[in-house]
């Protein structure tokens, strides 16, 4: 038998997620039965939108449950398989959760893909090539719908969605602007990414400061904005977007403890007659095909550029999900199972 160590959810946070809130649990990896497939985990993605989904409060997706296996996105290798599609040795993409292997029923759809590392790193696929990577695509070029010479910023900018949106911003021939938390980041941003300009916006705590940067950073106004912060950033941001701007709400991490995000300036929105969308990349599986394969064309001609911070063992899931939620990660927060 097979001991699988795994990370439960075993309450909710009242206010700021714990380590207390998970627990680890071993199991034995169930025998497999007709149509599964069992998958050894070698990288966890550890992403935002699953302190939402510790709450069991109204939202866009179920609650997490309580005793159960935290869900997350995985990337691993195929160890035996009960499927006529899979076999042992097979790379993968899945929503293994929080876990060192998975028993998947394979024939669900979307359940489990199998995936090239020819010239893509299999870590990748959980990044600039996985659900991270698509959301800054569809932001970006469905809702901020760049132009060339136009101005894009984005917030969270050295981390997993921001790092692409702006390079995707720089490929359509825009002005690519990040805003980010910290001196190294930024500078990533700029020499790394690529990005033309990034304010550090704890360097610019107040309104004042931090929209005053910004005019100095985008000279000729902000024509799509990619927000994945809130609060005071987007304020600032808001002051200088140009008539008919366009908005893409992506997140909101500054408030995901439950704190309310007052809007500071909420007639600019009529003033400067700007459009502002919210999005759930997973609503929108039909825009998955172009753009994945825009971004697997990009990373593997090496056009396209990550960082990844990565935990070792499933026992660092806990605290490396929380440093997530505070900036301690740079770039994409991943775990090596
Ligand atoms: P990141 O890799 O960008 O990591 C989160 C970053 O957020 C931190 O590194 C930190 O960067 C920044 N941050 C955290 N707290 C604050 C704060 N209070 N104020 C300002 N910045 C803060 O995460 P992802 O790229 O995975 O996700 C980015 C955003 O996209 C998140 O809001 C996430 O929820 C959202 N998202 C939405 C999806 C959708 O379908 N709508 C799908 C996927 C992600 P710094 O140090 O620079 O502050």
């Amino acid at each position: 038998m097979t001991t699988n160590k795994q990370i439960h959810l075993v309450s909710r946070p009242q206010g700021e997620a714990v380590a207390d809130n998970f627990r680890l649990v071993e199991s034995e990896v169930p025998a497999l039965k007709d149509g599964q497939v069992l998958v050894r985990h070698h990288f966890l993605s550890l992403d935002p939108y699953m302190r939402g989904r510790m709450n069991d409060s109204k939202s866009y997706a179920a609650p997490q449950p309580l005793d159960a296996v935290m869900i997350g996105g995985t990337v691993g290798e195929v160890v035996d398989s009960r499927h006529p599609g899979f076999r042992a040795g097979d790379n993968v993409v899945g929503m293994g959760g929080w876990q060192q292997y998975a028993v998947v029923d394979a024939a669900a759809p979307g359940s489990l893909r199998k995936v090239d590392t020819t010239h893509i790193p299999l870590s990748a696929y959980l990044g600039a090539v996985g659900m991270p990577g698509v959301t800054a695509w569809y932001g970006l070029v469905k809702i901020c719908e760049p132009k060339a010479g136009e101005t894009v910023v984005v917030s969270a900018a050295s981390g997993a969605v921001g790092g692409v949106v702006g390079q995707l911003a720089k490929v359509r021939g825009c002005r690519a602007v990040g805003i980010a938390g910290g001196p190294d980041k930024c500078r990533y941003v700029v020499e790394e990414l690529g990005f033309d300009a990034c304010v550090d916006y704890k360097l610019h705590k107040d309104l004042k400061s931090l929209s005053t940067a910004l005019k100095d950073a985008c000279p000729n106004g902000i024509d799509g904005y990619f927000e994945n912060v809130g609060g005071v950033i987007l304020d600032a941001v808001m002051l200088r977007m140009n008539a008919f701007g366009r908005m893409a709400l992506c997140g909101m991490i500054s408030g995901y403890d439950g704190q309310p995000i007052p809007m500071q300036y909420p007639q600019l929105l009529l003033q400067s007659r700007l459009a502002l969308r919210g999005f759930i990349v997973a609503e929108h599986m039909q825009d998955w095909p172009e753009a994945l394969k825009e971004l697997g064309t990009l990373v593997a001609t090496g056009k396209l550029k990550f960082r990844e911070t990565v935990a070792q063992g499933i026992e660092s899931a806990p605290e490396a999900f929380l440093g997530l939620l505070k900036g301690r990660n740079f770039g994409k927060q991943l775990v090596k199972l």
